[in-house]
């Protein structure tokens, strides 16, 4: 009987203790999230010249398994330039990186050349770490509107220069000619190895860095295309320079662009525009693996414009056969998708401009503060 009293008391107790954390755990585990989510790092993904149709004939072509089109939140956005309603990748970068409308051709600067400081350049000021891969020259514009402030964007060896003393840690991708082959006879390479980068002329070697500065100048001039021998370069570079860039506890800005999307587009070379989709599609596949392990990382992936002007006119989903029509060797106005996964990634709503994207990391990485 004493023992039953004693049972009986202890339960009571245990009642009384335990019985409101029984009300109050399953609230706790609906809120799990702060009311407004900030990301700690932003993975920005730009596929060149990648519309909408460059998406869907990769999601036709890949049996309907993208990683971009899983993503749980998407919008679009205009694409229009300061002097024109069709922009170029210069002044399409620029508005992503700084958050300003600027003419064609010019990088990182105002219609009126006044420079302006983009979002990269801002988180290394605030003690990120930051990092661009490109499938291109370094030097060319999209990469470029991240670093560099010129007015015309063939200026190569002004903005191979600009990344001497940018402050960036990680930057992969082609164009040693504009470090090395130089009309002033400068050897930028010495000049980032005294900056205390590695630097890595081969994918090998690249792929040996575990941490601190580095330049990854993996060819000559711009990278061949996916399917002529670049193989898994994108995608292994993701990886890369999360890694590295994971390892600073303040966050991280990582730009990654698909560049050669938007030269099939110009070429209207379809097989081309699907293979080098579905290449970038697996960069985001990188990103998206380590946004779902790492829940303060915000992943964006859109496009600077669309290119081609290409329609999808028939598909199938089982066989992957695309079929359709480029309308102009050019640049196209059509809006672009803005794919989000992440903290954050449900303030990308409504129909967007390409300014906002920037304004929106700049907010979402406590910037404005
Ligand atoms: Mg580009
Ligand atoms: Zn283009």
């Amino acid at each position: 009987m004493k023992i039953f009293v004693k049972y009986l008391i202890i339960n009571i107790i245990l009642l009384v203790f335990f019985l409101p954390f029984n009300f109050v755990l399953p609230q706790k585990s609906i809120k799990q999230t702060p009311d407004t989510p900030k990301p700690r790092n932003i993975i920005l993904m730009i596929g060149d010249g990648m519309g909408l149709p460059q998406v869907y004939a990769a999601m036709t072509a890949n049996s309907d398994n993208l990683n971009m089109t899983k993503f749980p939140h998407l919008t679009m956005a205009k694409t229009f330039s300061a002097d024109n309603y069709i922009t170029d990748s210069a002044a399409g970068s620029t508005a992503l990186a700084c958050g300003v409308k600027t003419n064609n051709g010019m990088v990182g600067m105002l219609p009126d050349s006044t420079a302006v400081k983009s979002i990269l350049l801002t988180a290394s000021e605030k003690g990120l770490s930051t990092g661009l891969v490109a499938t291109s020259d370094v030097t060319h514009a999209t990469p470029a509107a991240f670093v560099a402030s010129v007015a015309s964007r063939k200026m190569a060896g002004v903005i191979a220069f600009q990344y001497l003393d940018s402050g960036i840690d990680v930057f992969i991708g082609g164009g040693l000619n504009n470090f090395v082959k130089r009309s002033d006879s400068l050897n930028l390479v010495d000049s980032l190895k005294k900056r205390n980068y590695h630097v890595a002329l081969t994918m090998s070697d690249l792929m040996s860095v575990e941490n601190g500065r580095l330049a990854g100048l993996i060819y000559p001039d711009h990278p061949p295309k996916v399917n002529e021998g670049r193989g898994e370069m994108l995608s292994l570079a993701t990886g890369k320079a999360i890694e590295i860039l994971r390892l600073n506890e303040n966050g991280f800005f990582l730009m990654v662009e698909g560049s050669q999307i938007d030269w099939a587009g110009h070429d209207n070379d379809l097989q081309s525009m699907i293979d080098e989709t579905i290449d970038f599609d697996k960069a985001v596949g990188v990103a998206l693996e380590f946004a779902r392990q790492n829940a303060e990382t915000l992943v964006i992936v859109t496009a600077d414009h669309e290119t081609g002007g290409f329609t999808n006119l028939g598909g199938n989903f089982s066989t992957g056969e695309v079929y359709g029509s480029f309308s102009t060797d050019n640049h196209s106005a059509a809006p672009v998708t803005v794919f989000t996964f992440g903290p954050g990634a449900e303030q990308f709503q409504g129909f967007l401009d390409n300014t906002d994207i920037y304004r929106l990391m700049y907010k979402l990485l406590g910037f404005d503060e």
